[in-house]
C-alpha cells in the first residue's frame, strides 16, 4: 500500500474516532489565536486559555501588547512556560504587525513566520483555524503519528510538513492536524503507545516492527 493510500485509510479511521476533532485553543479572532498558539509552546492547552481567559480582557489590540509594560505583560502570562521569552515574543509581533500589517494579522505562511516567536507551526494553526485555510501544522504529537505510521522519514517538521501535504489532499490538511493530535493524545502517546487497542494497527509501521503482526499493511 503507498503512503497517498495508506493516509487516506487512516484519516477514514480517525475521522469517525474523532468526529469533533478541533483545536482545544479558546479564541475569537486570529489575533487571539496567535498569542494562544505562542503561549502553547511547552504548555498545555487547558492552562493556556485559563491564562487568556484574564489576559484576553486586559489586552485587545495589537496596541494593547506592543505598548505594554513588559514586567506587567509578564505577570499577566505568568503560569505560563518560558514565560519571560514569550512575553517578548507577543510584544515583538505586534510591533511588527502594526508597523508592516497595518495591525491586522497577517494571513499567508511567508508573511506570519516573519513575526518574532513565529515559526510554521503556529502559522499553520492560525491560519487553519482562524483563518479557514488549508494548512497542516507539525506539532510533537503530529510528527510521531506520521512516523510511527511510516507516512515520512524524516525528523525535521518542515520536511514532515512536506511529506504529508504531498499525500494528503489539501482539503484534509487542516483537519489532519487535529485528528493526528486527537489521536496522539489518546492512544498513540509518546511513552507505552496504545497499540493493541488502536484503530489504526493495522497501518502502523511501528506496529509492526513492535509486534511483528503479519495482518499489517503497512
Ligand atoms: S499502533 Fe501504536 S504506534 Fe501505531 S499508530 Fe497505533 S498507537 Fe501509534
Amino acid at each position: 500500500m503507498d503512503r497517498t493510500e495508506k493516509a487516506k485509510k487512516v484519516l477514514d479511521i480517525l475521522e469517525k474516532e474523532f468526529p469533533d476533532a478541533a483545536t482545544a485553543l479558546e479564541f475569537s479572532n486570529p489575533l487571539e489565536l496567535l498569542i494562544a498558539t505562542i503561549l502553547s509552546a511547552q504548555t498545555t492547552d487547558k492552562l493556556v486559555n485559563k491564562v487568556t481567559k484574564e489576559l484576553f480582557k486586559r489586552y485587545r489590540r495589537p496596541e494593547d501588547y506592543a505598548d505594554a509594560d513588559l514586567k506587567e505583560l509578564e505577570t499577566s502570562i505568568i503560569p505560563v512556560n518560558f514565560y519571560r521569552n514569550k512575553a517578548k515574543s507577543l510584544k515583538g509581533c505586534c510591533k511588527k504587525i502594526l508597523e508592516e500589517f497595518g495591525g491586522r494579522v497577517p494571513d499567508t505562511v511567508e508573511a506570519l513566520t516573519q513575526l518574532p516567536g513565529v515559526g510554521r507551526k503556529t502559522a499553520n494553526i492560525v491560519l487553519g483555524n482562524a483563518f479557514g485555510k488549508d494548512a497542516l501544522a507539525v506539532d510533537t504529537h503530529v510528527k510521531r503519528v506520521a512516523r510511527r505510521l511510516g507516512l515520512t522519514d524524516s525528523d525535521d517538521p518542515d520536511e514532515i510538513e512536506k511529506d504529508l501535504t504531498r499525500i494528503i489532499p489539501k482539503n484534509r490538511w487542516t483537519k489532519t492536524t487535529h485528528l493526528f493530535i486527537s489521536h496522539g493524545r489518546k492512544t498513540c502517546k509518546a511513552i507505552n503507545p496504545l497499540c493493541e487497542t488502536c484503530p489504526i494497527q493495522d497501518y502502523s509501521v511501528y506496529y509492526k516492527t513492535q509486534y511483528g503482526k503479519k495482518k499489517v499493511k503497512a
